[in-house]
Parts: C-alpha cells; sequence; structure tokens
C-alpha cells in the first residue's frame, strides 16, 4: 500500500529532484492525503513556490470600471442582472475616478492595477472608452495594467495590447464538468477561446477559478489541470463569498483547511505561475492569511474586491514584511523563472 510519505516523497522528487510537473493520479493521490497530512502538503507546496519562482509577492489592486447590470447568469455572481444582490450598476467611470484610484494604487507600494468591468463582452460604445482610461493611467503612472472585460475578439486583444496592457484576466471559474451548473449564458468553451484570444495577442494570460461553489477535491484537481493547459502566467484563486440573493447566497464558506488544500494542491500543479489567493481570502481564511502565503501563493489581491471588501492594504504588506517576502516591483523587476 502506498502511504502518505511515499506520496509526498513522489512530488518531491518529481518537482524539486528531477524538476518536471506531476502527473493527474500524483496530484489526486496528494488530494486525497488524510487531513493530519495538510502540513506537510502547504510545506511542500512552499518549498516548491521557492525552488521554481522564488520569494517575491506580486500585489494587484481592481477598479471596478463598471458595475453590476451584467446579462450573464454566473450563480456565484452579485453582479448578474439575474439576480437580486444589490450590487452597485454604474457605467463606465470617468478618467479622475479612475486616475484616483490608480494614484492610491500606486501609494499604497502596489505595482498591478486592474480594470474589471462586469460585461459578457465589452460593448461598441464601452470599448474606445476603456481603451482610453488604460492609455490615460499608462500615461500618469508606473502601474502594470491588467484588465478583466468578458469575452474578448481577437481584435480586442490586439487593440488592448497595442493600449498598453500587461495581462489580460479571464477565469474558467471552474472545471469543464462542472462549468454548465454554473452558467448558461455563455459556455466554458467560449472562456477557453478568449484565453487563447489573449494569449495570441501577446498578453499576458491571468486565468483561475473559484472554488466553494459545490465542487469536489477531484474537480478542484480537473480545474488546476485545465488551467495548466493553457499555460497561464498568474492564477488567481477566488474563494465564493456568498451573496445573498444569488443561487450559491446561503452555501456556507469554504472550510478555512478546504482552501489551505486548495491552495498547496494549485502550486503543486501549476509550479512556475503567479498564484495569486483573491476574493473572498479573509472570509475564508480568517487570520490564517500567512499560512497561504506559506502553502504556495505568491500573489494577493490588496484592498477591496468587486463587490465586497478587503482588509486594508498596509495590513497584508506588514504580513508579508514578517514573513520576509519582497513584493515584486512593475514588469521588469520580476522574478526569475528558474526552472
Ligand atoms: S462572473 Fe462576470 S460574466 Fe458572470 S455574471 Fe458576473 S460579471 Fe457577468
Amino acid at each position: 500500500m502506498t502511504t502518505a510519505p511515499d506520496i509526498l516523497a513522489v512530488a518531491e522528487d518529481a518537482l524539486l529532484v528531477q524538476k518536471r510537473r506531476i502527473t493527474r493520479d500524483e496530484a489526486l493521490a496528494l488530494a486525497h492525503l488524510p487531513a493530519d497530512d495538510l502540513d506537510a502538503l502547504c510545506d511542500l507546496a512552499h518549498r516548491v513556490r521557492l525552488a521554481w519562482v522564488g520569494p517575491d509577492v506580486e500585489l494587484e489592486s481592481l477598479v471596478n470600471v463598471k458595475s453590476g447590470a451584467c446579462p450573464e447568469d454566473c450563480t456565484f455572481c452579485g453582479q448578474s442582472s439575474r439576480y437580486d444582490a444589490g450590487a452597485a450598476v454604474y457605467p463606465v467611470l470617468d478618467p479622475d475616478t479612475v486616475l484616483e484610484a490608480a494614484r492610491a494604487t500606486e501609494a499604497n507600494g502596489v505595482a498591478q492595477f486592474c480594470f474589471v468591468a462586469a460585461e459578457r463582452a465589452p460593448s461598441p460604445s464601452a470599448f474606445p472608452r476603456l481603451l482610453e482610461l488604460i492609455r490615460t493611467v499608462r500615461a500618469e503612472t508606473n502601474l502594470d495594467i491588467g484588465c478583466s472585460l468578458g469575452l474578448v475578439t481577437d481584435e480586442q486583444a490586439a487593440a488592448l495590447a497595442a493600449a498598453g496592457v500587461r495581462c489580460f484576466n479571464h477565469n474558467l471559474e471552474t472545471c469543464r464538468e462542472l462549468f454548465p451548473s454554473v452558467c448558461t449564458t455563455h459556455t466554458y468553451d467560449d472562456r477557453v477561446a478568449t484565453a487563447r484570444a489573449v494569449k495570441a495577442a501577446g498578453l499576458e494570460l491571468c486565468c483561475g477559478g473559484i472554488v466553494g461553489i459545490g465542487e469536489t477535491v477531484e474537480q478542484r484537481v480537473a480545474l488546476a489541470f485545465e488551467l495548466a493547459a493553457l499555460e497561464p502566467h498568474e492564477v488567481p484563486v477566488n474563494f465564493l463569498n456568498p451573496r445573498p440573493g444569488t443561487p450559491l447566497g446561503d452555501r456556507p464558506p469554504l472550510d478555512a483547511r478546504a482552501a489551505l488544500q486548495t491552495i498547496a494542491l494549485f502550486r503543486l500543479i501549476l509550479p512556475d505561475v503567479w498564484l495569486r489567493i483573491a476574493g473572498g481570502r479573509e472570509l475564508v481564511l480568517g487570520e490564517l492569511q500567512d499560512k497561504a502565503m506559506l502553502a504556495g501563493a505568491n500573489g494577493l489581491i490588496v484592498g477591496n474586491y468587486l463587490t465586497t471588501t478587503g482588509r486594508p492594504a498596509e495590513t497584508d504588506l506588514a504580513m508579508l514584511e514578517t514573513l520576509g517576502m519582497p513584493v515584486a516591483g512593475p514588469s521588469g523587476a520580476h522574478v526569475s523563472r528558474s526552472v
């Protein structure tokens, strides 16, 4: 019989000695380790993170540049027009408001600034205004610009790259098997097509998902492998923060130990990405934020999320200082990838 130490030793040998990625069977064996082995799993994930991508932590702030009234029906989302979740509804923000948010981000020592719009896809009227906002922030700050604007075409991805966007976020949200029960207004393959358009345009792909929506641990592993197949630069992991009024509004938050296990498994399956813990982390991890940074994560969304409030940026900066983890600067100051 294969024991827990054997399973961990196989993964350690693969990732730290052979410098190869683990197989799905190896990942599933890690996912099924007894609860008592969680600390050992997290410790291995942390050592893999240090060996593959180094000690730096990348910070990012979001600006919800167009909020609410999204026509899509993602069951976890408070910004869908299908649900009465009370999210703010407003059109594309004016340049002064966006610049103020960008300057506050820069003043906090955060290098990444992501424009997020609640949309199925950028509308013909909104897209030129979004491009103009991006150019303005590029001209007025040294921030690295990210975007999350829904489904985009090859042409829109190319226009965003030309405007100076570095990174485009489009999450798979969940694994292919579960996706149809999470969203019916667009398909998993629509999301994959946007991820591919982003890469084809030369943008960095930020692609992750949300956990705690009723998926099994095997489906979390499936999501991680499906993400790996897209070769993302960055993988955000969101934890469901149940929004009253949405179909998942009554679901209990994920257990903190399951959240740590997810982070560790994602690092072991995706050893070379920026693994960013994102929405819902305060709710799910509580005082264990530092444990997540010692379980393979090397990125954080700081400040507020799209429809929920995060903890102050200073709290996260103080935590990273205590952990001895340097904050990555704008592009050009990234950690070197050692493998
Ligand atoms: S997750 Fe995005 S696409 Fe889905 S409802 Fe929310 S804003 Fe719309």
